[in-house]
């Protein structure tokens, strides 16, 4: 039996009929960058995450750009957060001209430690960037504590974690800002590249409706350098036909992880958990083994997509070793990076499709 990573063509196949139609309507239309599409899709996005306000972009690592330079940082300020992440986290920063400051993970949830991070903190920090990685939402309590009593700003990177909750509210849409990529694979996927930055701060939604069109005030005036990231027709069409059944793809995501950690943990294996606070969108499901590429091989051998995320943590990179402590500095990170393996994980899946994932696993896999 094989096993693809994830089946994007299960629910492209269930939607192609509304898909073909709105598709027909957007070339008749001859509409196709930031209409009538986006804005409602920015309206419906908004409404799913209880949030004031969401503004369509080009994709997630535009979103975070956006973002960051809307809440103030600058060239010459320190933004601390995760190298247990996909590199655009960091690029983002580094493209505002501020350098990232890499704090390490909680070795239970793998999202970013809040006492790593407190004694990160200088005079210079300016902001935090949490990423909910995997879809599983940051201790965002303990990390907007500190936030609050150092006066810094705080964008999550929700890029994994469409409609994960923290204590009720939904990721993204804690901090001052959070951003979200809709790359195919992604909970929420468009049929290219698509992203969105969500806040509660209509200082912060001016600045990033400016920054992605020219910096126009209107047609023909722009009032600041800005820049071409805007969201187009096509993908926010898409993403208005899958937005209503996510929850429960969602939903979907967290049972199939359920049966696989029960039949892992049975064996000894350990998958990165999460407290009570958090209902996790389940976009990645991770287990740790010791002999992590050998079992990635041989489950590739036997057809079964698996992943990697990530086996280089950023302070590691060579475009990143510059600004890290090097090898042995984020302790939690580096033995993570080694161990962490992804299984595939897509809401089509059935239990014969996990059964054979799990017991290919077990054949070679050691804890
Ligand atoms: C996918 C992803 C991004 C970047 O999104 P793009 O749409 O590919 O630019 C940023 N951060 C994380 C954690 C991601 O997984």
């Amino acid at each position: 039996m094989s096993i693809p990573f994830l089946d994007l063509g299960a629910e492209f196949a269930s939607l192609r009929p509304e898909l073909d139609a709105v598709l027909a309507d957007i070339i008749d239309s001859l509409q196709f960058i930031q209409g009538r599409h986006v804005k409602a899709f920015e309206a419906e996005f908004a409404a799913a995450l209880s949030a004031p306000f969401v503004v369509g972009c080009s994709n997630g690592t535009s979103a975070l750009e956006l973002a960051l330079e809307a809440v103030g940082v600058q060239p010459g300020d320190e933004v601390i957060t995760t190298a247990h992440t996909f590199i655009a986290t960091a690029e983002a920063i580094v493209a505002c001209g501020a350098t990232p400051v890499f704090a390490d993970i909680d070795p239970l949830s793998h999202t970013l430690c809040p006492k790593s991070v407190a004694a990160l903190l200088t005079p210079r920090t300016r902001a935090l960037v949490p990423v909910h990685i995997y879809g599983t939402p940051c201790d965002m309590t303990a990390l907007m504590a500190l936030a609050q009593q150092h006066g810094l700003a705080v964008v999550e990177d929700a890029a994994q974690a469409h409609l994960a909750r923290w204590e009720g509210r939904y990721a993204g849409t804690i901090g001052d800002a959070g951003t979200f990529s809709f790359y195919p694979g992604k909970n929420l996927g468009a049929m290219g590249d698509a992203g969105a930055v969500v806040t509660g701060r209509a200082d912060v939604e001016a600045s990033i409706r400016r920054v992605r069109d020219h910096g126009r005030s209107s047609k023909y005036l722009h009032e600041i350098v800005g820049r071409n990231e805007r969201m187009d027709e096509i993908q926010a069409a898409v993403l208005r036909l899958k937005l209503p059944r996510l929850e429960q793809r969602n939903a979907l995501r967290r049972q199939h992880r359920d049966q696989y950690r029960q039949r892992l943990a049975a064996a000894g294996f350990q998958m990165p958990s999460h407290d009570d606070r958090a209902v996790p969108a389940v976009h990645l499901c991770v287990v740790e083994c010791a002999n992590r590429d050998e079992v990635l091989e041989a489950l590739k051998v036997g057809g079964i997509g698996a992943g990697v995320h990530y086996p280089v943590p950023l302070h590691l990179q060579p475009a990143m070793r510059h600004l890290g402590g090097g090898e042995g500095s984020l302790p939690v990170t580096e033995r993570v990076a080694q161990r962490v393996l992804s299984l595939p994980i897509f809401p089509e899946m059935t239990d014969e499709q996990i059964t054979a994932v799990v017991s290919a696993f077990l054949a070679v896999a050691r804890p």
